[in-house]
């Protein structure tokens, strides 16, 4: 028999790849998000940066960071101590191009001050559409962008590092970081006997000088070729937070011993390291004995980003899920043409849809609440209920998405199932799901009256819409409570569901109807497209999300 009997090779009914779209313009519930919350004169900003991060180009910078992954080189071939870590080009390419997007410091004026505006919302929207491209590396970049709201207890230092920090360039060569281009910062809190109560860190800080020797371990440090870091350490006064750098002033590289590298689930462009401290040189940030005050400025900035991140990675699970069933054809009808498949996929669609509209939102917060209290108070309440709510259902979701691709989403020349993998490390890291409704009930605790009025507002806000008087009544109530803490995960589900009503509600009434009609007057059922909409709304909702 000829070769050509054998030829399977006629490939047809495949989806194109989603590759070479502008992640911005395809995007109405972002365009309009953004909008909403201050930043609609970024348009040509956010859609240039859309063309760059949609392109076959990245997505292909996106899978060989992943495939390559990051290698430890503690020594060299003649034992000499090196702890430094490798990573592919395309990592590197990748944080060039968040760096020079400004990802890395865009909401802070050149002296380390919130800039105020809408610069938020915009870095917002960039590392959302980046988070749907490439997520690893984006951890330095977050880490270093927050790492600002701590160095600001120390104005010394802040001054010396935004200089460098401040820059759009990208300087990967392992050299003191006063003398770069660029910088990036990471932080160090997690220990192997606790991660969550870092109060119960053990490793130590003794003066020398102006500064001090820090000697003890971190179980998880990531990005561990960030020029600096942030760390937890017990000093005579109590915990404190520290900023190690790689090299110490005299030049030498610092006593920072990395042991391994996590052999992690996904997240594996990024390294993340176990490491020891051996009398390495840090200097003092803020006070002695307040170094919890003093890292938890920059842990908020890091749940905002986990918020970000996750919602970017269900728009692209979202995205590639309908431009697939728009292609795909079963029993002689695209699959989005399929009444089952049309109610899976505006069903995430919705979800998507409040999701980045309360994000935004978030955002708008964080821009304003230098200046105005109220937006202060909706920002402390808000970020560890809308980073449990958004971040926990982002695996479930991304589950759904690929199910919509079929056998190809399961496979790893696709970007869903590394999305897949990705999608939990945001809800686990920076306080996890549990210590974030914990967190919420200390807001409360703390500022009873600015949080009843935050509630206030938002009943306000979703006035009319199905499930809303009866979901405040129901925080209400429930936050009151003496064992709040035992009802606190139903409590800020429904506070999170309520403020995304609110938010969607500014952006688009109907889907606000939507979204209210189904989650708060109605528990969410456990399954996409278990709904039931009209025909005229799921066709909005899908042309919403991708024309
Ligand atoms: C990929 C990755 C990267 C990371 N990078 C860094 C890094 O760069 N720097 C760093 O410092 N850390 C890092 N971490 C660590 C991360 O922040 C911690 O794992 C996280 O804070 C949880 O701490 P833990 O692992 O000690 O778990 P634990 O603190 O033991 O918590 C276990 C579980 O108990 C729950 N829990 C805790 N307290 C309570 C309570 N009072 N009531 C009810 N439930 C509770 C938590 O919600 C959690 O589900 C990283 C983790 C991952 C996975």
């Amino acid at each position: 028999m000829s070769q050509a009997v054998f030829a399977t090779h006629e490939v047809f009914n495949q989806s194109p790849p989603f590759e070479n779209v502008d992640l911005y313009a395809a995007d109405r519930p972002l365009l309009e998000a953004v909008g909403a919350n201050g930043g609609a004169a970024a348009e040509g900003e956010l859609s240039e940066f859309g063309r760059l991060w949609g392109s076959g180009a990245m997505a292909d910078r996106g899978r060989l960071a992943n495939e390559n992954t990051p290698k430890l080189r503690t020594f060299d071939a003649r034992g000499h101590r090196r702890d430094e870590v490798e990573f592919h080009p395309a990592y590197h390419q990748m944080m060039a191009l968040s760096a020079h997007a400004g990802v890395h410091h865009a909401t802070w004026t050149a002296d380390g001050k919130p800039a105020g505006g809408a610069s938020e919302v915009i870095r917002a929207a960039k590392f959302y559409m980046a988070a749907q491209v490439e997520t690893g590396h984006l951890c330095p970049i977050t880490m270093t962008r927050a790492s600002v709201a701590a160095l600001a207890e120390q104005p010394d230092l802040l001054s010396r590092v935004m200089p460098v920090l401040g820059t759009r360039s990208y300087d990967p060569t392992f050299t003191p970081w006063w003398t770069k281009r660029g910088m990036t910062v990471g932080m160090g809190m997690t220990e192997k006997q606790g991660g969550t109560d870092v109060r119960s860190n053990m490793t130590w800080a003794e003066p020398d000088g102006n500064a001090y020797r820090i000697t003890g371990h971190k179980w998880f440090m990531s990005a561990p070729m960030c020029d600096a870091f942030l760390v937890l350490a017990q000093a005579e006064e109590g915990l404190t937070c520290f900023f190690m750098p790689r090299f110490a002033p005299d030049g030498s590289v610092n006593a920072i011993h990395f042991q391994r590298l996590k052999d992690k689930l996904g997240n594996r462009s990024n390294a993340s390291s176990e490491v020891e401290f051996h009398g390495a040189y840090a200097e003092r940030v803020g006070e002695e004995g307040k170094g919890i005050r003093t890292i938890i400025q920059m842990v908020q900035l890091t749940r905002q980003d986990c918020a970000i991140a996750s919602a970017g990675l269900m728009r692209s699970g979202l995205a590639h899920a309908l431009h697939h069933a728009r292609h795909r054809s079963v029993f002689q009808k695209h699959l989005a043409d399929q009444p089952l498949m049309q109610a899976v996929l505006a069903d995430m669609a919705l979800h998507v849809e409040a999701s980045i509209a309360l994000v935004m939102r978030l955002c708008r917060s964080f821009d304003r609440a230098p200046a105005d209290p109220k937006e202060a108070a909706y920002m402390r309440l808000l970020t560890p209920a809308i980073k449990y709510w958004v971040c926990k259902s982002a695996p479930g979701f991304l589950y759904e998405a690929m199910e919509c691709l079929g056998g190809n989403g399961y496979v790893e020349e696709g970007i869903l199932a590394r999305h897949y993998r990705e999608a939990p490390v945001n809800a686990i890291w920076e306080g996890s799901g549990n210590v974030m409704c914990l967190d919420v009930l200390r807001a409360l605790s703390r500022e009873p009256e600015a949080v009843a009025g935050i509630v206030h507002e938002l009943t306000g806000e979703t006035l009319g819409l199905p499930g809303a008087s009866d979901a405040t009544a129901f925080i209400t109530k429930a936050f009151s409570r003496p064992d709040s803490e035992r009802v606190a995960r139903l409590a800020v589900e429904k506070l999170a569901l309520l403020a995304a009503s609110a938010a969607l509600n500014a952006v688009s009434p109907r889907h606000a109807q939507l979204f209210a009609a189904t989650r708060l007057a109605a528990n969410h059922p456990g399954m996409y497209g278990a709904v039931d909409f009209a025909t005229k709304d799921i066709g909005g909702l899908l042309e919403r999300a991708l024309p």
